[in-house]
């Protein structure tokens, strides 16, 4: 039994295994699919350590 779910960002449906799961949302799943979560942790990681690079102590 394979259940659906609407992905907010790319509005797609796909079964909940292509979700991660997150127990603060409301179905126990993120609303976002992994496929479009993805791209915006590495892009956030990138980010971060460019930030970091910034403010490294000298
Ligand atoms: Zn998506």
């Amino acid at each position: 039994m394979n259940h659906f779910k609407c992905c907010k960002k790319c509005g797609k449906s796909k079964t909940l295994s292509e979700f991660h799961r997150n127990e603060k949302c409301p179905d126990g799943y993120q609303y976002n699919c992994k496929d479009c979560i993805n791209p915006g942790i590495k892009e956030r990681a990138r980010r971060k350590r460019e930030e970091a690079k910034l403010w490294s102590p000298i």
